[in-house]
């Protein structure tokens, strides 16, 4: 694949879409992205954000969610798929932040990653949109769909897609790929309707299916 293919694909949407797109989970801090990003996979961003304020106001500090009991946390977090294992995680990860980093959240994957509910995805978004770190890709189902439309993965493992797309684009084009891709995603390359016509890609696209 030509370099410069890859370099019209972000050029095209970083015009459409801004060139530093954040995530529209709402959080006014560091633990509350946190807390929101660990919520979010199985998840639309509209789901987090519908539960979040409520949460957001009855739980303030790390020490809060590690003290919580479990029942009443995961009330709290029943509008979110997944909420019983979430809530334990959300516990435990918490505890953990406390006993194993001095109440701060950690920022190497590494480290992030020792964290319950903390893979790849989640760990990258934190780190991108947190401190502006980008060691890794943050592959979700938009970010998947759009990468193998575009022929840039024939993976549908999402760590297997993040590896090719490291491999394809520099380390400066990391941060702001997956947020493009999953702004395509919602807008025009929707998994199960594509609209090619009003795509921005549609010309150089592989599965562009938009009249030539
Ligand atoms: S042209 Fe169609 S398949 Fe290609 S990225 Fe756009 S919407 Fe997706």
């Amino acid at each position: 694949m030509k370099r410069d293919f890859r370099e019209r694909v972000l050029y095209r949407l970083e015009r459409k879409y801004g060139g530093k797109i954040h995530t529209q989970l709402v959080h006014k801090n560091m633990r509350e992205l946190f807390v929101a990003v660990l919520l979010s996979p199985q998840c639309t961003d509209k789901q987090i954000n519908r539960v979040t304020p409520w949460l957001f106001k009855r739980y303030k500090s790390f020490k809060d969610y590690a003290d919580s009991d479990i029942e009443e946390l995961q009330h709290y977090l029943s509008g979110v798929n997944y909420y019983k294992t979430k809530a334990k995680n959300l516990k435990k990860a918490s505890a953990m932040i406390i006993a194993n980093f001095g109440g701060m959240i950690p920022n190497t994957l590494e480290e992030l990653m020792t964290l319950p509910g903390v893979g790849r995805k989640v760990g990258n978004v934190v780190l991108n949109e947190g401190y502006g770190i980008d060691e890794g890709i943050a592959v979700d189902t938009h970010c998947a769909v759009v990468a193998r439309r575009l022929g840039l993965s024939k993976h549908r493992d999402p760590s297997k897609i993040e590896v090719d797309l490291l491999i394809k684009f520099p380390k400066r084009d990391w941060g702001k790929i997956s947020n493009l891709f999953i702004e395509l995603g919602r807008d025009t390359c929707k998994a199960r309707n594509k609209e090619c016509e009003r795509c921005v890609l549609k010309s150089m696209c592989p599965s562009s299916e938009a009249r030539k």
